[in-house]
């Protein structure tokens, strides 16, 4: 074993032994890890920075009691979150995770991956993240609105324009934003660089609704003409039906593919002749629906209970914009064996490390999540940068600037692949580029 394989396989088990409950954590350090050992290799300071060793503990976490108040009166207690992992390159940012399986191991892993993340879309934001068990299916606006002012109770004591910048994940859209914000100002004056996502009467971006789910689509179009290939005429599975998911198909079928499917927690519809999006956004944007209920106003889908990824179905792309581990390793070799080309993460590390290894193994093109779908946080990072200025961008110009901001990152993960021995491997390369930034910063901000 070379030196630099022996370092990074030490700060593997040391990890291992202080966190051993933690398993999304372990797997997205893990993930990381593997893909980095060349840069090690040629950079001997980063070793003896500890640069590995600090990117890997978070510089703060917080853990935080909400009580809130129930329809009937009740008190219920949930647990908040947030961690701040890395503030090298600029104030820590990230978003804010509202979903009953939501815990430290999953809010430090998806803080962990926003650290390279932000890094890669090049603009000056730190990594973190945060959220709650608390599980608002099912709960009446007040409800939420009476949790996220609770919520904000605690976390407005950590956050501001430039320390600290939450936004919305699962379960966080714009509603939820409007009342933590709300919440924010009576506590601590309007400061609107505080939050991103927000509404655009009172500091949002135009665009940033759209930004991950076309980020996204920008990032596949780029890899798949990097390899000769393009997108009109495909045939692409969407899991999800969220914000994501959402704009995903949206500038797909804009650039002439045909999505197929989308999903949510209990189960998800096929329709050969493509999903109907004004329909699908009434139903989960409007009516807060089911796909059950998608299905049941559309006559050409077909409903389904289970996991998309185990539908028998032919296509040419998938597009995981639903959770962590959707795709463990016998779903990505059924994917494999329906004659996809690529797969492209819209979601957060939803590929299980034997899914990936089955899409490399089968010479997939792979887009990881920490690139494909970086593009909702580079725009989060333009709606600070508008609030500073107190202006406002349009939406052709932020949209402009997502495109651009995708099509480099694709670059840069291709030429740090390059440089470091392993070419056209876009995971590797993402993780690369992403972290000698972050890593250079560090240094040159001494030890
Ligand atoms: N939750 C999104 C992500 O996973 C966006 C975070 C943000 O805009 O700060 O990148």
């Amino acid at each position: 074993m070379s030196e630099a394989a022996a370092y990074i396989a030490q700060v593997k088990a040391q990890l291992m032994k202080r966190d051993p409950n933690q398993p999304e954590f372990q797997e997205a350090v893990a993930n990381f890890l593997n893909t980095i050992t060349p840069v090690f290799a040629a950079h001997p300071e980063y070793q003896k920075a500890a640069i590995l060793e600090r990117l890997t503990e978070p510089e703060r976490a917080l853990q935080f009691q909400v009580a809130w108040q129930d329809d009937q009166g009740h008190m219920q207690v949930n647990r908040g979150y947030r961690v701040q992992f890395n503030s090298a390159i600029g104030p820590y940012k990230g978003g804010l995770r509202f979903h009953p399986s939501v815990n430290l191991s999953i809010v430090k892993f998806l803080g962990f991956e926003q650290i390279f993340k932000n890094s890669l879309t090049g603009l000056p934001i730190g990594g973190a993240k945060g959220g709650s068990d608390f599980d608002p299916k099912g709960k009446s606006d007040v409800e939420i609105m009476r949790f996220c002012q609770s919520f904000m109770l605690e976390l407005s004591k950590y956050i501001g324009p430039d320390m600290d910048v939450p936004a919305g994940d699962i379960g966080v859209g714009g509603r939820e934003i409007g009342y933590l914000y709300g919440m924010y100002k009576r506590l601590r004056g309007s400061e609107r660089g505080v939050l991103t996502g927000k509404g655009l009467s009172y500091g949002g971006s135009l665009a940033r609704t759209e930004a991950t789910g076309y980020g996204l689509i920008y990032y596949l179009d780029e890899m798949l003409k990097h390899n000769d290939q393009s997108l009109a005429g495909k045939k692409i599975l969407v899991s999800g039906a969220g914000n994501v998911a959402i704009y995903a198909i949206k500038k797909a079928q804009e650039l002439g593919a045909t999505v197929i499917s989308a999903s949510d927690s209990n189960g998800y519809v096929l329709q050969a002749d493509g999903i109907d999006l004004a329909k699908l956004q009434e139903i989960k944007e409007v009516k807060r629906g089911r796909m059950s209920d998608y299905a049941a106003a559309e006559p050409t889908a077909e409903y389904h209970e289970g996991s998309l990824w185990d539908a028998e179905v032919a296509y040419d792309i998938a597009l995981p914009c639903a959770t962590q581990n959707e795709i463990d390793g016998a779903q990505a070799e059924r994917l494999v064996k329906a004659g996809v080309i690529a797969v492209a993460e819209g979601a957060n590390m939803p590929s299980t490390p034997e899914a990936i290894k089955a899409y490399q193994s089968a010479g997939l093109l792979y887009g990881p999540a920490k690139a494909a779908n970086a593009g909702g946080v580079a725009v989060s990072e333009l709606e600070m940068s508008q609030n500073s200025r107190r202006t406002s961008d349009s939406f052709a110009a932020v949209d402009a600037e997502l495109k651009e901001i995708m099509i480099h990152l694709f670059q840069a993960s291709v030429d740090a692949a390059k440089t470091y021995g392993t070419p056209e491997d876009y995971l590797a390369g993402a993780n690369i580029a992403g972290f000698i930034k972050v890593a250079d910063a560090m240094l040159a901000q001494g030890w």
